[in-house]
């Protein structure tokens, strides 16, 4: 096995701990494998080991990952944009992403359905909340939850599947757990609204156990997977 294997590997036998802890099925989580800064030879690595959902934080660098693969012929891969998105890279991201997690007002929204491609599917999208209160601009309050889905779920060209969150890093497990939970209780409120919405982003490296025992369906892990970032580069 190549290290990129084994650590997924690792990395699936932690979820799958995590989610029997807490009577969960591992069914129920998936696994974005967060492929920022890597090449692309790193993502056939993981591609080759089964794996198949990449999340990608800049708009650029993630078309061009995936206009390579679809040169290649490769099929199956399903792209998730998960970076902050200012409106005039909209277009990028409904053209070529399968899912986009951080919408946080209506304009991107509007946007992105509208310049999402009359052949593609609607696109997958999150709305990203702001459920640490930080300085951090990216997010909404919970407060302004249904006013935004209810807007979203008008759009034709995108799907509403659900909410995303990066809280801030929490001294304990008891700290993550109980913003966590608050995450899943809008989540679980949502789903009984709109039938599209199946998936809470929730959860990386640090925060993964809590996020999972309070309902996350979705973690993010980069590092993990594929080591050490190395921004110098760039
Ligand atoms: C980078 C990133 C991750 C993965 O972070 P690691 O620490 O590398 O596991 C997850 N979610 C988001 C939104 C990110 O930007």
């Amino acid at each position: 096995m190549n290290d990129i294997a084994h650590n997924l590997a690792q990395v699936r036998a932690k979820i799958l701990a995590a989610a029997t802890t807490c009577g969960r099925a591992p069914e129920e989580i998936t696994l974005l494998a967060v492929s920022k800064t890597k090449p692309a030879s790193a993502v056939v690595q993981a591609f080759e080991a089964g794996h198949r959902a990449f999340g990608e934080n800049y708009v650029q660098e993630g078309v061009d990952k995936i206009l390579h693969f679809r040169q290649q012929g490769v099929e199956g891969m399903q792209w998730h944009f998960i970076g902050p998105l200012q409106s005039n890279k909209s277009r990028l991201v409904a053209e070529h992403f399968d899912w986009c997690h951080t919408v946080d007002r209506l304009k991107i929204a509007s946007r992105l359905s509208e310049q999402r491609p009359a052949e593609l599917p609607p696109l997958n999208v999150l709305i990203q909340v702001n459920i640490s209160d930080e300085q951090s601009k990216s997010g909404i309050d919970l407060a302004e939850l249904d006013a935004l889905a209810a807007q979203v779920v008008e759009l034709p060209g995108i799907c509403l599947r659900g909410l995303m969150a990066i809280p801030a890093p929490a001294a304990s497990y008891d700290q993550q757990f109980a913003l966590a939970r608050q995450m899943a209780v809008a989540f679980d409120a949502l789903k009984v609204r709109y039938p599209s919405v199946d998936t809470l982003s929730l959860g990386m490296s640090d925060d993964m156990e809590a996020a999972i025992a309070a309902g996350s369906t979705m973690v993010r892990i980069g590092t993990a997977i594929f080591g050490a970032r190395d921004y110098t580069k760039n």
